[in-house]
């Protein structure tokens, strides 16, 4: 496997160049093109690796599915419905879901920023700080790694920029599916999206996706079975935001992207996949990261179709 995962390494490197850094936000504009690292974490328990696996970057938008899970752990699943929806948006991850002039909570999609912002409202805590802390405090239980923690240059340099976000987040105040302070809430959002990990946090959160909610190894539950399944049939139909249907044709696995270059791959009970390599296309997706997941679901039969 380590050999195939090289092979792969090697193929798929040409691609780094074919895609771009994330610059709206300045600090990822830093990140190194060239980077490209792959982690896997099967259900027998064995790690195979390759490339740039331990280099750290941003979660970005791979906190949504983690974001989700609190919310649902916190909330339950019927709670959860009458603020965020299941239907993909076939949008851009910062798009408007703005129809009819008038927003309705089955619009928001927890996969797009809209969404993750909401969701952000649900995670139980007294004030946003302590939210963000146990969103944290359940990413490094996932991922197996107590050393998780915020990258602060990135969530400074995004909280500077974000407008866009803002522009959202005071949409989703005006239509009364947020109640607390805008800025606070965005704030928590940031955050999220800043928390630092690497390929193999990435693998080991994708495997408890995979495998029901129990963890490696210890076999411990985290998260009961039905909650997996609901987070991974979102990540199937907009992981990839308007990316997903093309994935799901080529790849055929749940997965979510970040701008930082990142993907988390789920199969079902067989392995979770975490890939870094930071050049994007035009839909923020990692170029040599989708063509690395192509390739492996091609060779490993990973496609669930
Ligand atoms: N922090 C990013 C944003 O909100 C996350 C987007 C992404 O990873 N696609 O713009």
């Amino acid at each position: 496997m380590d050999e195939l995962l090289e092979q792969i390494l090697r193929e798929c490197a040409p691609y780094t160049k074919e895609g771009a850094l994330a610059n709206y936000i300045p600090e990822l504009a830093k990140a190194d093109p060239n980077d490209f690292g792959i982690f896997i974490m099967s259900s027998d328990g064995r790690t195979n690796r390759t490339g740039d696996c331990h280099k750290p970057f941003t979660i970005q938008s791979i906190v949504k599915p983690i974001l989700l899970l609190q919310a649902l752990m916190d909330n339950g699943i019927e709670e959860v419905r009458r603020h965020v929806g299941v239907e993909a948006t076939g949008k851009p991850f910062d798009a408007i879901n703005y129809s009819d002039q008038s927003l309705l909570s089955d619009h928001l999609n927890p996969m797009v920023n809209m969404g993750a912002i909401c969701m952000c409202t649900l995670i139980k805590g007294d004030t946003y700080q302590e939210k963000f802390e146990r969103l944290l405090q359940l990413t490094r239980r996932l991922a197996g790694n107590d050393s998780i923690c915020l990258n602060e240059t990135v969530y400074r340099s995004e909280k500077a920029t974000g407008s866009k976000n803002r522009a959202l987040a005071y949409l989703l105040k005006t239509y009364g599916m947020i109640r607390d302070d805008v800025e606070e809430v965005l704030d928590c959002y940031f955050r999220a999206c800043s928390i630092q990990v690497c390929c193999a946090d990435l693998a080991r959160i994708g495997f408890v996706l995979a495998n029901h909610g129990r963890l490696p190894i210890s076999g411990e539950r985290v998260f009961p079975s039905e909650y997996a399944s609901y987070v991974n049939a979102i990540l199937m139909t907009c992981g990839m935001y308007d990316g997903s249907g093309e994935f799901a044709v080529k790849v055929g696995v749940p997965a979510k992207s970040g701008v930082g270059g990142g993907i988390m791959a789920v199969v079902p009970t067989r392995m979770g996949i975490g890939i870094y390599s930071p050049a994007l296309d035009g839909k923020g997706n990692s170029v040599a990261g989708i063509k690395a997941l192509e390739t492996l679901s091609q060779r490993l039969y990973l496609s669930i179709f």
